[in-house]
């Protein structure tokens, strides 16, 4: 691991990171991976999650290209030294903000998006010059396998390393010394990893993930709301960081909403949603049984059904759920939908403000007013 990232060191400090030209070249050779291996990526994709082809096109390819599109135009003028006033103190001397790379940067990706989550770091940091330490995540063996064999293949093989491993690699990983580390991952290993960087000074840049709640006020388009629900929510069988995570509702639409949600799940996914291209699998047997262990004791208004061979769990939603179950605990990142019944919008925001900060808050009114200013801080 020394090695590898005193190899990057060295090629960083070679400067041939830093000419707009070479950086330019590296990310039109991603390009032309993106394009050449699309069959490969997807078919690991599919292989790790179940992700299906247009769903796992758009979500993990498209994007990219559009970032690499946006970043290769950008980039003269991003990279351009920008002047800056004078003043007293520096009158006499050309003054400009030059932008520099930082050095060496760790990228330690999550399972659940798998390409994307490693790839988009990876433009940002070649763009801005610097060399690159790619750690895919090893729950994903299939993606983090491909990342490692195409990888080398377009870039430079010195400045843009990839490691795989699990635990014990990325422990050893993080005892090196870094420029910046961007993780994604739960919030538990984020703290690992901010203590590490910390020993020298590192900065790092956190994606973690949270409970993001879902507000769906009486007066509302219920059946858009539900469409919309339906669709974050099942997408990569709830494997999403920003997925609705539960829904508060007053007690008297909550049949209606899980009517509506049921009617949805039905037009996506057909009358049988294991046999569906475009619904996903749990990541693996962990994950299974951590979220099964999630309907214990909970009252199954849709769904349930399950295969542990398979990783399967269908679309689920459990109804009238006390908030101080264990599904109202931890984020729950697999297809289950809890509602919670709440008499009033500012009850439902002093639960939602007593909790820890969400990625995202859903609320669904016709009123302005409660969107707007609903107090709910995020
Ligand atoms: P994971 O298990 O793949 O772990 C993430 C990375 O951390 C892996 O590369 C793994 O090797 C490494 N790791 C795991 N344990 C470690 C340890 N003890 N020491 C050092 N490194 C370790 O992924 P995960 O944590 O299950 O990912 C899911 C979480 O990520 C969810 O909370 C989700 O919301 C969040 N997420 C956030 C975003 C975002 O953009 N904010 C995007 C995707 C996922």
């Amino acid at each position: 691991m020394e090695k590898v990232v005193a190899r990057a060191r060295a090629a960083f400090n070679s400067g041939r990171s830093r000419p707009l030209e070479f950086r330019i070249q590296q990310l039109k050779a991603l390009e032309r991976m993106l394009k050449e291996k699309e069959k490969e990526i997807l078919a690991a994709l599919h292989a790790d999650l179940h992700k299906g082809g247009p769903n796992a096109y758009s979500h993990e390819i498209l994007g990219l290209l559009a970032e690499l599109a946006l970043v290769m135009e950008k980039l003269p003028s991003w990279a351009a030294p920008q002047p800056v006033k004078k003043n007293l103190m520096t009158m006499r001397d050309e003054a400009y903000i030059n932008f520099e790379p930082l050095g060496v940067v760790l990228i330690i990706g999550a399972w659940n998006y798998p390409f994307v989550l490693v790839m988009q770091p990876l433009i940002g940091a070649i763009a801005a010059g610097n060399a690159v330490v790619v750690k895919p995540s090893e729950v994903s063996e299939n993606t983090a396998k491909l990342v490692a064999d195409l990888l080398p293949q377009y870039l430079d093989r010195e400045l843009y390393p990839v490691v795989t491993g699990g635990v014990p690699e990325t422990t050893e990983l993080l005892n090196q010394r870094f420029d910046h580390i961007l993780y994604t991952g739960n919030t538990a290993v984020g703290k690992i990893v901010m203590a590490a960087a910390a020993k020298h000074l590192t900065p790092v840049t956190l994606e973690l993930g949270g409970k993001s709640p879902c507000y769906i006020d009486k007066d509302c388009d219920l059946s858009v709301a539900c469409r919309r629900i339906t669709w974050g929510k099942y997408m990569n069988c709830g494997q999403t960081c920003i997925a609705p995570d539960y829904i508060l509702c007053d007690p008297s639409i909550q049949s209606q909403v899980v009517e509506n949600i049921k009617a949805t799940l039905q037009e996506f996914y057909g009358e049988d949603v294991k046999s569906s291209p475009d619904y996903g699998r749990i990541v693996n047997k962990r994950h299974f049984k951590r979220v099964m262990g999630l309907l214990e004791g909970q009252k199954i208004a849709h769904g349930g059904e399950n295969d542990e061979a398979s990783c399967f769990i269908a679309p689920t939603i459990l109804t009238d759920v006390s908030p101080d179950s264990k599904v109202m605990e931890e984020e729950i990142f697999g297809p289950v939908l809890p509602i919670v019944t709440m008499k009033s919008v500012e009850e439902a925001i002093e639960f939602i403000n007593r909790r820890e900060k969400p990625l995202a808050l859903y609320v669904f009114s016709n009123n302005k007013k409660v969107g707007l200013g609903s107090g709910a801080s995020v």
